[in-house]
């Protein structure tokens, strides 16, 4: 019949890609539905960090099969994703503290991780400073790819290699199974994906309403192309990073320390959640962020005092061949503060995935398989 598949995937960001992927893996025959054309949501505005490490158990396995995914597909695809790796900086006892805490209490961090001195630190980015440097927690699992190639060579995959129908341009304006109103017509389908990103509007707005899911402001900058093809190596972070491990590992006794001496020397960086990754792109940008402001509807205009403030910690541990600014921006992202997604059914046969918060690009594709397998 004309317009009837098995599968529809509302959404082209990372988490409709995956569940795309994932459906049209095990046979099933998708129609992929996205309004704007390209998809212009967070995933295309991400660092493009696959980030494993921190996570813990059944989270960090999760994260490890996206990353197998992204590693095959990036391959079929030839776009690049490198094993960068990641390290974790310490300038200040406190924070040194916490991350030697960390390696003992995660298994996950012993295996795939190494405590490094400072001068094994520095041999792993010409970028880290040594200046004040303590010692950093290197670990393997984190890959480095590229958003805005990845998002949108993921599609080309989905339609060549697995058939997946593609309606880019295209809204879905209402649901009511097994019929899908589109902006190009009625479908039908015997499953649908919601993966509508920071869209609660549309589809289904009282479940939105009723989830606890609210949005998320983040400010990113890029550099221009790094010169002679310098290489940052690992993707890098630093103190405000490690702070924020408090939240998760509230029990380790050293957070605490870390957690009075930021909030008292560091207010604005408190109040605007900023902590600082840094990670390079397929051309050789350096992508420099971010911030987190929460609530459901943002000032559509960024704050330079924020980009200042990133700028300036970034100062304080990373040395670039050029620090020269070419692109500005922010992202908004979907979470419920405590909960690492929402998956919801508001009618039989339709199910709502979002709310993968910052790790998106870190769990979407082990979070499809999931969500396809129950
Ligand atoms: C600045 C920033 C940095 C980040 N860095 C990282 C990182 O390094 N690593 C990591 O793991 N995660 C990161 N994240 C988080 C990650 O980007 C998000 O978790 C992820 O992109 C969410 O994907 P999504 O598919 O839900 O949303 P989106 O990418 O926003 O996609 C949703 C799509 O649905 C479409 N849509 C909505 N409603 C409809 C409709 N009715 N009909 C048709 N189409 C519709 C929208 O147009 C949109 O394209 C970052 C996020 C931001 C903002």
């Amino acid at each position: 019949m004309r317009n009837h598949v098995d599968v529809i995937v509302v959404g082209a960001g990372i988490v409709g890609l995956a569940h795309a992927l994932a459906a049209a893996k095990r046979g099933f025959k998708v129609a992929l539905f996205e309004r704007t054309s390209p998809a212009v949501g967070a995933s295309i505005r991400n660092f493009g960090q696959v980030w494993p490490v921190g996570k813990t158990g059944a989270l960090f396995q999760r994260a490890m099969k996206s990353r197998e995914i992204w590693l095959e597909a990036s391959r079929e695809m030839g776009v690049f994703c490198l094993e960068s790796g990641s390290l974790h900086l310490a300038y200040h006892d406190d924070e040194m503290a916490v991350l030697g805490e960390l390696y003992e209490s995660v298994p996950e961090l012993r295996e795939y991780g190494e405590l490094l001195t400072p001068a094994q630190a520095i041999e792993r980015s010409p970028a880290v400073k040594l200046d004040g440097l303590k010692g950093a927690l290197w670990s393997c699992t984190e890959l480095n790819v590229d958003p805005r190639q990845a998002i949108r060579a993921i599609p080309a995959l989905l339609e060549q290699r697995y058939g997946v129908e593609l309606h880019f341009g295209t809204l879905v304006s209402g649901i009511n199974m097994p019929t899908v109103e589109t902006s190009a017509g009625v479908w039908q389908a015997e499953r649908v994906y919601v993966c509508s990103g920071a869209d609660f509007e549309t589809l289904y707005p009282q479940h939105y309403a009723e989830s606890g899911l609210i949005r998320c402001k983040l400010q990113m900058l890029r550099t221009v192309p790094q010169p002679d093809s310098w290489k940052l190596g690992p993707n890098l972070c630093a103190g405000l990073s490690i702070y924020q491990y408090g939240n998760t590992f509230a029990h380790l006794p050293s957070t605490a320390a870390l957690k009075q001496r930021i909030e008292t020397e560091m207010p604005f960086y408190v109040k605007y959640g900023i902590h600082l990754l840094v990670s390079q792109t397929a051309y050789g940008e350096i992508t420099i962020g971010d911030s987190h402001e929460y609530g459901m509807t943002f000032d559509p205009f960024d704050r330079e005092d924020i980009n200042r403030a990133i700028m300036d910690y970034l100062h304080s541990f990373a040395q670039l061949p050029t620090f020269e600014i070419a692109e500005r921006w922010h992202g908004i992202y979907p979470l419920v503060k405590g909960k690492r997604e929402v998956v919801l059914e508001p009618e039989a046969g339709v199910t709502i995935v979002n709310g993968l918060g910052g790790s998106g690009m870190t769990l979407s594709f082990g979070l499809a398989e999931e969500v396809l397998s129950r």
